[in-house]
């Protein structure tokens, strides 16, 4: 990590990416208020950093052993606000800092009047952004793949449906992108690009991603622990995108017999990554537990460990979903959802501001 000094120069700043460059790395250069840190990405060991302490404009230049650094709380200090973490702005809704921000919409996009509909109904509980997948990781081969699946031209037809549906009812749209051949045609209609929890580990689909230059979103894998997970978010930092988003969608459950839910979904993992990191993190207790009647105190229990949205499945008629129904709650019952969660987070707030006066 390269940390200039509050009066460097341009001259300075590219003397120093001049040299990272020439050692076989790349430069991440963030540029805060006050000052500019260079952080190299790749291997360290091929930068001579005493020599860069050396340079005109460098305050500080000292090799950083850890497997994520550009997302890391210590790296942020420099250009954020201390205490804070980032908000990433989409068409006006921001995800950070801030009340929490609802993603509501079907597992699968299946129709357009069934994509309509939902939007309609999700923006009328309250959500902010709609999420819709057209692209299906199923385990079984026989199972509905998502209109994706059935060739470029499907993929387009349902990504310009879940566009309209956005548009209609003002709210950005997600979906998730699967197979670098799909990164291009998915950035060109969804405003977040959604990297599926079996993904987590695809770090050339990260950086394809990444360099979309839109907001991500990186779902753990559930058998990831929260070290891997902001190692490999490291990747689309690395690509110079610093809007990300993390999502806990719960783990592989431990243990014999019966485990009750779809995973286990980690709430710990939010303020550990909101300590470590400076991303905004949300929890989606959809998949984290499989299970309708769980997602209403779970929602609750995400915001209270300081989630900064939630993503919920949500249909008119679960029962008739070709995909994940079990787990996805009505438009009625995400009304309820995010009601009790915007009048917790209040109440954290309140708390925490009368503590401080
Ligand atoms: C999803 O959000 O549509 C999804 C498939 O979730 P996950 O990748 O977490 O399983
Ligand atoms: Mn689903």
């Amino acid at each position: 990590m390269i940390i200039m000094k509050t009066d460097a120069t341009e001259e300075d700043i590219l003397r120093v990416v001049l040299l990272v460059e020439e050692s076989g790395l790349r430069a991440s250069v963030i540029r805060g208020e006050y000052q500019t840190v260079i952080g190299p990405v790749g291997d360290e060991r091929r930068l001579d950093f005493d020599r860069v302490a050396t340079f005109p404009g460098v305050k500080e230049a000292a090799r950083v052993e850890a497997p994520y650094k550009l997302i890391s709380r210590e790296y942020a200090r420099f250009f954020g606000e201390p205490g804070a973490h980032s908000r990433v702005s989409i068409r006006g809704v921001r995800i950070g800092n801030g009340d929490p921000v609802i993603i509501a919409g079907p597992c699968a996009v299946e129709s357009r009047q069934q994509i309509m509909r939902i939007a309609e109904e999700v923006k009328r509980a309250g959500a902010h952004i709609l999420r819709g997948g057209i692209f299906k990781p199923r385990s079984s081969v026989h199972a509905f793949q998502g209109i994706g699946s059935r060739g470029l031209a499907g993929a387009e037809e349902a990504l310009k449906w879940l566009r309209e549906a956005g548009n209609a009812f003002d709210m950005p749209i997600v979906t998730e992108v699967r197979g670098e051949s799909m990164v291009e045609l998915v950035a060109r209609y969804a405003d977040i690009m959604h990297i599926g929890a079996r993904n987590m580990y695809d770090q050339d689909l990260l950086a394809d991603v990444a360099r979309m230059g839109k907001p991500v979103l990186l779902k753990r894998h559930f058998g990831a622990s929260i070290e891997e997970l902001l190692s490999f978010s490291e990747y689309i930092a690395a690509e110079g995108n610093k809007d990300l988003i993390l999502c806990e969608r719960g783990i592989v459950p431990v243990g014999k017999g019966k485990s009750y839910t779809r995973y286990m979904l980690d709430l710990a993992a939010v303020p550990v990554i909101h300590k470590e990191t400076y991303l905004p993190v949300i929890v989606d207790p959809s998949h984290g537990t499989g299970r309708q009647d769980l997602i209403f105190d779970m929602s609750c229990a995400s915001i209270a460990a300081g989630a900064d949205g939630l993503m919920i499945e949500t249909h008119y008629n679960p029962a008739e979903a070709l995909v994940d129904g079990p787990q996805m709650v009505t438009p009625g019952e995400l009304r309820d959802i995010i009601e009790a969660c915007q009048a917790l987070y209040r109440m954290k707030q309140t708390v925490r501001r009368n503590r401080h006066e």
